[in-house]
């Protein structure tokens, strides 16, 4: 069995991501599972350098070690960072427009915003350019999404019903400046990496359908979920934006110890009652399934 730690390449690491690590490495370690790294990097316009040699740095330190995938920022290129993957996701992409279920769409954001009723959680694209047959080339590249409801257990949540055709309409794959999306990226990323644990937070929990979409239109398994609980303080706002804004970088130069981090860490997200300093291996023991797993 494989997991991933995948952070995107979009700021420092902080407090959320450790919370992260410990689900990550404490349900490899109680599935018997091995964790691959990799650096979701697909959108270029936000990622810099310095953010992949903060990641390395903060995990050996905090003593989380990847057994599989990419293992340091000089590795380049690597089949483990998306912004190395573009062949490979227009193979997927190919096969998908073989078979009629990608199309080019001309609309602009605002446009779609304006078509959507008032209180909408996301923006829910109506199908406009369905049938217009428009070049995929400069354009959104949008997936036909499937109009049933998708069933699937969660292993922390349970049964999980979504329908993205409700929630987003038919999504997209590719930005009209060729850019990947995250949605297209990842389902690709777990394809060829043989992914079939993902843990993730269940702040994303519900985009998940549209990525089993994807898997089944490929013909390829979904992964099992597990969708953790976040950092949220008294008033169970997530991470605040200070919170955010302090990474884990900027802590270790304070003085404050990996134990300290990992402790706090663990303590903001609800593992332990009371703080206390806590290691890495520590920390991966406290991760357990609902007994219904
Ligand atoms: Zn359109």
């Amino acid at each position: 069995m494989i997991t991933r730690f995948a952070p995107s390449l979009t700021g420092f690491l902080h407090m959320g991501h450790v919370l992260h690590m410990i689900y990550v490495w404490g349900l490899a370690r109680k599935l018997g599972a091995q964790v691959l790294c990799r650096i979701e990097d697909h959108d270029l316009s936000r990622a810099r350098p310095e953010y992949e040699i903060a990641i390395f740095q903060t995990l050996e330190w905090l003593g989380f070690f990847p057994d599989l995938g990419i293992s340091g920022p000089d590795e380049k290129p690597s089949e483990f960072r998306q912004s190395d993957g573009s062949e490979f996701y227009q193979s997927v992409l190919d096969v998908l427009e073989k078979r009629g279920l990608v199309y080019g769409c001309a609309c602009t954001r605002k446009q779609i915003a304006e078509t959507q009723p008032d209180g909408a959680q996301e923006l829910c694209y109506s199908g406009t350019c369905a049938d217009k047959e428009l070049p995929l080339e400069g354009n959104t590249v949008r997936f036909r999404t499937l109009e049933n409801e998708t069933i699937f257990e969660d292993l922390k949540l349970g049964k999980q019903c979504q329908i993205p055709w409700l929630q987003c309409g038919d999504f997209s794959l590719r930005d009209r400046q060729g850019q990947w999306t995250y949605q297209f990226a990842c389902v690709c990323d777990d394809i060829r990496h043989g992914v079939d644990l993902v843990v993730r937070g269940e702040d994303i929990l519900f985009s998940t359908a549209r990525q089993i979409q994807l898997f089944q239109t490929l013909e390829k398994p979904a992964p099992r979920y597990f969708h953790h609980p976040l950092i949220v303080d008294n008033t169970g706002q997530k991470l605040s934006k200070r919170q955010r804004s302090e990474s884990i970088s900027q802590l270790r130069e304070s003085g404050i110890s990996s134990e300290e981090v990992i402790g706090r860490a663990a303590h903001l997200g609800g593992l332990i009652s009371e703080f206390f300093p806590v290691s890495a291996e520590e920390a991966m023991g406290m991760i357990s399934l609902p007994d219904n797993n």
